[in-house]
């Protein structure tokens, strides 16, 4: 799979990123990125690689086009 190479670039373990300042931390197993806070704004943070963080990230790019 394609995916999973630009994952282990990130580390093993995944990670979680905020979308509102793009802070990232390690992924906790056991605990969903999205019931973490950010520690820097305290949004909810989103697993990198879920669904979640590729519709955000379709989102953003689109923003950043306009
Ligand atoms: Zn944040």
């Amino acid at each position: 799979m394609i995916s999973k190479e630009r994952q282990h670039t990130m580390g093993s373990g995944g990670m979680c990123i905020c979308p509102q300042c793009n802070t990232t931390v390690p992924h906790q197993s056991g605990v969903p990125c999205q019931e973490r806070r950010c520690p820097e704004c305290t949004a909810k943070m989103l697993r990198v690689g879920s669904e979640h963080h590729k519709l955000w990230l379709k989102k953003k790019t689109s923003l950043n086009k306009l």
